[in-house]
């Protein structure tokens, strides 16, 4: 026991860990955030509708921008992949604050394969993965994305449901027949992508679909 504490010393001192938000070296190895962060850290939960009709409500704990957005790109694209579990922690926090309960099975908004080929993993993936560790609930792999789409924020408004139109199928052997399902995605922009998706898990008669995203990004 005292090797491994002495190796991961060593560690410690050779790859500080760094603050999941600022990037600054943390005095406490074992925390995810430096003291400021850790003590200005503002979780300002939002319950967005993204479809009346069918009530499909969005959780986002944060709004993308400054350090979220930062380490979200980090996250994202420089292979952070480990802040998944920060990112998990809060979301599953926030949804057992609001206590919605009963999800039969956690889901996530795929990439295509030439996209997660480039970026070695799917970051909504590990999140759904790591949520599904914490609240006990099995991580199911619905979806697949049969249609490369350009970047939803880098649309116009009007273009962004026409950019995921069809961009999405149910993965074959998957019975989600009268589940509840929490999706999960890192940010939502105008909800076109996750509502591209929840369309398909009801087509296949899923029973309900919330979902959770990191962040909510204004444009
Ligand atoms: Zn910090």
């Amino acid at each position: 026991m005292w090797l491994k504490k002495f190796l991961n010393k060593i560690i410690d001192f050779v790859y500080p860990r760094k603050c999941y938000l600022c990037n600054k070296i943390i005095i406490k190895p074992d925390e995810f955030l430096c003291d400021y962060c850790s003590k200005n850290l503002k979780i300002n939960t939002k319950i967005r509708v993204l479809n009346h009709q069918n009530n499909i409500i969005c959780i986002s704990p944060f709004e993308y921008f400054g350090n979220i957005r930062n380490s979200i790109r980090r996250f994202k694209f420089h292979n952070y992949k480990y802040y998944s579990e920060f990112f998990a922690k809060i979301i599953a926090s926030e949804l057992q604050k609001i206590n919605i309960k009963n999800f039969d099975y956690i889901c996530y908004v795929p990439l295509t394969k030439s996209r997660q080929n480039i970026r070695g993993f799917n970051q909504a993936e590990l999140l759904a993965k790591d949520i599904s560790k914490i609240l006990h609930i099995p991580c199911l792999n619905a979806l697949r994305k049969i249609k490369n789409t350009k970047t939803q924020h880098e649309l116009k408004l009007s273009e962004r449901t026409v950019n995921v139109l069809g961009a999405f199928d149910i993965n074959s052997d998957v019975n989600i027949q009268n589940k509840n399902i929490l999706l999960c995605d890192d940010i939502t922009t105008s909800g076109n992508t996750l509502l591209e998706c929840v369309k398909i898990l009801l087509n296949h008669n899923a029973n309900s679909v919330t979902c959770c995203t990191i962040a909510r990004s204004r444009n």
